[in-house]
């Protein structure tokens, strides 16, 4: 169907996260015939419901009836709906239009699109992204899985706002006709197994960014990332490189202590690795993806230099929060996957307490087994996957680590903090969703920052 004419056109929006109701609110002020759908109660959605119904929006809660997915015109599906549920599957057959939020906010976004995925990595890339275009005089908006849904920005953007947008791979699932001129893929790696089924399956999603490119546009990868490399083959767009490692054919890169970029006019010095604000080598790849992303939309060296020097990392992401008796403490609540644990580990040399632990989403936790041997003091788990963790980690009589089963939050930072010198560090960053003990990431940060600004 056309998006363009929306008017009287039935509509089901599936899913009332932030991007469901900016979703539903922009539809119904296009004309549409809007009904949203959750499979939540009414009571659990009293904050979002009273503004729909005052827009004229049909709410059902508390499940999808049948009914409700038959004669729409098209359905917009929130990322956390999988795409094969039977009502979809079902839906599509009988020749629905089944999209996500941001195939709905391409379509109503003039200006080019720099679009930022990866396991890992993409809230702190965009939001750095975000002000590189504007130290580079860009007129700039930023959001999508961070912040504003992409949809909402469709409000505000003008044909020359250039838009960085966060996508997931649940995101990516879901578009059409999505076509960033920047694509970045930061790195992939297991994650989300629990709803992708298989790694493929998951790279598969990942690779949707560049379906719609074309020549003109470019593709940014990670040439450190053996995935990222494998995937240059699926763009028509030009690669260009980022690594911390190697010299790029064309890209960002690090000599001899300095960022330098590369493309056919020629090679720039950007900055200083040691200028770089934020802790721990991820984070310099995080740098380079967006110094490139910011290099391609001719932002000027000098401008990309001073957005990055004066970047703060994002909250719960690696965030130093204080330092008592010359422990240092670190909440890195985000690192919900064991590869974002294994950056956070590679960012302190020795003597780490870890806090591991939570809803566990399928992952492998012998892989931490090396990292934890050679940096790891303590061990704490807390949460429901304290078991399967401490059943993969191998532990000191074994010549591994000490492991203290914690149960919480509290405990763990309560015997950690019994037990830490001075020079050591305790880091949260649990490998593991936080649905199980917290109402997200975010609660489980600030719960930490919280009980860390009581002690002693
Ligand atoms: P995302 O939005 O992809 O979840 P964030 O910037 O929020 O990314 O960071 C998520 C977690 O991953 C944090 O724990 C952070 O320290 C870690 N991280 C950040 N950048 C990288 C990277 N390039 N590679 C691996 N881990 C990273």
């Amino acid at each position: 169907m056309n998006l363009m004419e929306l008017k009287d056109k039935r509509v089901l929006v599936v899913g009332l996260g932030k991007s469901g109701v900016a979703s539903a609110l922009f539809l119904k002020a296009r004309g549409a015939q809007v009904t949203v759908s959750d499979t939540k109660s009414g009571d659990e959605l009293r904050n979002e419901i009273p503004s729909l119904l005052d827009h004229g929006i049909t709410v059902e809660t508390g499940g999808h009836g049948e009914r409700t997915f038959r004669g729409q015109d098209l359905i917009v599906v929130s990322p956390g709906v999988p795409v094969d549920a039977p009502m979809l599957v079902q839906a599509r057959s009988l020749g629905e239009a089944v999209i996500g939020e941001i195939e709905l906010a391409a379509q109503f976004l003039p200006g080019p699109i720099v679009a930022i995925t990866g396991s890992n990595g993409k809230t702190t890339t965009t939001t750095l992204t975000g002000e590189i275009m504007a130290a580079g005089g860009l007129p700039t908006l930023v959001g999508g899985n961070i912040g504003t849904p992409a949809i909402s920005l469709a409000e505000r953007a003008k044909p020359e706002s250039v838009i960085v947008l966060e996508v997931s791979s649940f995101q990516l699932e879901t578009i059409e006709a999505f076509r960033p001129k920047v694509a970045v893929v930061l790195n992939v790696t297991p994650d989300h197994l629990d709803r992708h089924r298989t790694f493929e399956a998951y790279v598969d999603a990942k690779a949707r960014i560049f379906e719609n490119q074309r020549g003109e546009d470019f593709a940014v990868l990670n040439e450190d990332d053996p995935t990222c490399v494998t995937m240059a083959g699926r763009t028509q767009a030009r690669v260009f490189w980022f690594s911390r490692q190697k010299e790029v054919k064309q890209g960002a890169w690090v000599r001899d202590g300095n960022v330098l970029f590369r493309d056919g006019e020629g090679q720039r010095e950007i900055m200083q690795v040691s200028e770089v604000p934020l802790k721990g080598a991820h984070n310099l790849e995080n740098v380079l993806a967006a110094v490139c992303a910011g290099a391609l939309m001719g932002c000027e060296p000098e401008n990309i230099r001073q957005a990055v020097r004066e970047f703060k990392a994002v909250e719960h992401r690696l965030e130093y929060v204080a330092t008592i008796r010359g422990v240092d403490y670190y909440n890195d609540s985000k690192a919900t996957n064991v590869d974002a644990t294994i950056k956070a580990l590679e960012s302190f040399p020795a003597n780490i307490h870890l806090i591991l632990g939570g809803k566990d989403k399928g992952s492998d936790y012998t892989v931490l087994n090396e990292l934890l041997r050679q940096r790891v003091k303590r061990v704490y788990t807390i949460g429901a996957a304290a078991g399967k963790i401490e059943s993969q980690i191998v532990s000191a009589k074994d010549g591994g680590v000490e492991v203290v089963h914690a149960e919480t939050l509290e405990n763990a930072l309560r015997k950690a903090n019994a037990v830490a010198e001075a020079g050591d560090v305790v880091l949260l960053a649990p490998a593991c969703a936080s649905f199980d003990q917290f109402k997200n990431y975010e609660q489980r940060g600030q719960v930490f920052k919280e009980i860390v600004g009581g002690l002693e």
